[in-house]
């Protein structure tokens, strides 16, 4: 019986499930460059260069390890264009009695998979992706009877389970969570050590020329190219991120500066997400650091709470939510995106320092999508969907599973407040702490209102006033109407007109 493997660009794991078992001498491992795949958003061109090129040096790896495996690259003449087509052809062409493959990470691509096994007459066998921590069953137990769900109380369980920073079943220090002593301002000589800068191979060098021919009215800058690209790589950058990095992580998790787009981050969810690192590594080498005495607990709790508690947890509700999830939109927000998402060109410097650093490195770090690129698109009331295939496009990281759950949970609200329990709103004031955007900005932060003061400023108190009948109950947000209430009308109707003039110009 000859077995056809299928791995996906994101299931680049010597581990996948589909290879389990694998009869090297007999079965077929499958890995193709789609079109579909590539364009279905229109990929930043540093994205489809860096996956395109993990997977080319994943395929020798395969190699190199005596298996079988058949590749198709995206310029390959006989290259049909799709998964379905792709894995139809290899089942012709080396007569085919049953494919397996992994749990793919998007709603959609599984639909297409649940229906092979009629459209192609042939065995599927759809295996769990066991490269997550928490299962969907798992999940299901935990959630099912909750009306409300709550990331730390999940991140606990992941702690217990996986007795990561356990001391007996107490956590160590004696806390869950040191969130109270992060996040400082970005203030003093900070010295952000420089990024990993991988070098380009013979490999990579072919990628870069097919994506710049192929790819050209894409987002993005291809070049300068200093991605991780196999596994061997990425453990360095891990290594570099636990030695370098870590002991600020904390501290400075929120913070943002111009022309220093990498700060304390790590820059390891590329690799996560394709599966050149897996999550549990990711976090014992960062606790060994604690261990080890190389870095605080506050750091190390809140970098592994990122990947055990934010990262499995987001992708849990994905699944749980879908197909629900991607048509949510809560405050039924139908602006488009305006255009400076995609050219930067905008007297907003926060916003300009953020879509320039997206459009060079394929990555903008958490608080920089979330307070800035986030925080804005929520309070002009942008339609989920444009800003979800913006965020979908536009980052090296960004899959369905992960994207879909923090752009419309997250910054957007729009799933009403499952995942959140309240919009991340806010005003000039919050960038103007954690950033030093605004010294250099020609709208004036201290402004809340007229031609010179800063959008988000009145923007924040118009997105409450436009939806105040579905905030005003949330315990979180509701008292800010308090607020509110007690300013002029006069001053009302200056944050009104000042801010539909502003929503207009964007338009
Ligand atoms: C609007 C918005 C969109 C996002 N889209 C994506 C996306 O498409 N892909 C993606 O991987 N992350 C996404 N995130 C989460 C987070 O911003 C990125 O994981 C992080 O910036 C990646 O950089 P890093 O590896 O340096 O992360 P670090 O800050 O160093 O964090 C360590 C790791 O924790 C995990 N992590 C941290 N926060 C989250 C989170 N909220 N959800 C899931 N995992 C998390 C990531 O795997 C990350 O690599 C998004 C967040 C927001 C607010
Ligand atoms: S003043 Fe307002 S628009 Fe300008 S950088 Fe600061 S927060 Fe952004």
């Amino acid at each position: 019986m000859t077995t056809l493997r299928l791995v996906l660009g994101d299931q680049l794991s010597d581990s996948i499930s589909s290879l389990n078992g694998c009869d090297r001498a007999q079965d077929i491992v499958l890995m193709c460059e789609v079109w579909d795949e590539a364009t279905y958003v229109k990929h930043h061109k540093k994205k489809i260069a860096f996956l395109f090129s993990a997977m080319r040096h994943f395929c020798e790896s395969l190699k190199r390890q005596d298996y079988e495996v058949e590749y198709t690259k995206i310029d390959d003449p006989h290259n049909a264009g799709s998964f379905k087509a792709e894995v139809k052809r290899a089942v012709a062409k080396h007569a085919i009695d049953r494919i397996i493959v992994t749990s793919p990470g998007e709603y959609r691509v599984l639909q297409d998979i649940q229906q092979w096994h009629v459209d192609l007459g042939i065995e599927v066998e759809i295996r769990t992706d066991d490269r997550f921590l928490c299962s969907q069953e798992a999940f299901t137990d935990w959630a099912q009877n909750r009306k409300q769900l709550r990331m730390e109380y999940f991140y606990r369980e992941m702690r217990r389970k996986y007795r990561v920073l356990m001391h007996e079943n107490e956590p160590v220090g004696g806390q869950w969570n040191y969130d109270a002593e992060n996040r400082k301002p970005p203030k003093g000589d900070l010295h952000v050590p420089p990024p990993y800068l991988g070098q380009v191979d013979e490999i990579t060098q072919g990628v870069l020329e097919t994506v710049a021919a192929r790819f050209a009215n894409h987002f993005g800058d291809l070049e300068p190219f200093y991605f991780a690209v196999t596994r061997d790589e990425a453990l360095k950058v891990l290594n570099r991120f636990i030695q370098q990095r870590l002991p600020s992580f904390g501290d400075y998790q929120d913070a943002m500066i111009e022309g220093e787009p990498w700060m304390y981050h790590s820059h390891i969810s590329f690799y996560l997400n394709c599966g050149l690192l897996l999550p549990l590594e990711c976090v014992r080498a960062a606790e060994e650091a604690y261990e080890q005495g190389q870095a605080p607990l506050n750091a190390v709790e809140g970098f592994i709470r990122q990947i055990i508690g934010w990262r499995e947890y987001v992708r849990a509700i994905y699944w749980f939510k879908m197909p629900f999830y991607a048509e949510a939109n809560f405050f039924e927000a139908a602006r488009p995106l305006p255009s400076f998402y995609w050219t930067a060109h905008t007297r907003m410097n926060c916003l300009h320092q953020c879509v320039s650093e997206t459009r060079e490195n394929a990555y903008a770090h958490h608080i920089q999508r979330l307070m800035v690129l986030g925080n804005f698109t929520l309070l002009a009331g942008i339609d989920p969907k444009y800003v979800n295939a913006w965020f979908l496009a536009v980052y090296a990281d960004a899959y369905e599973w992960v994207e879909l759950p923090n752009v419309s949970g997250m910054i957007l609200f729009a799933d009403g407040g499952y995942l959140a329990s309240k919009p991340y709103a806010a005003g000039g004031s919050y960038i103007n702490k954690m950033s030093d955007y605004c010294k250099s900005c020609s709208y004036k932060v201290t402004r809340k209102n007229g031609p010179d003061a800063c959008p988000f400023n009145y923007l924040y108190w118009d997105f409450l006033d436009r939806n105040r009948d579905k905030l005003r109950s949330n315990h979180r947000i509701g008292m800010m109407y308090q607020t509110y209430d007690r300013m002029s009308d006069e001053k009302k109707h200056a944050i009104r007109d000042d801010s539909q003039k502003f929503l207009d110009s964007m338009e």
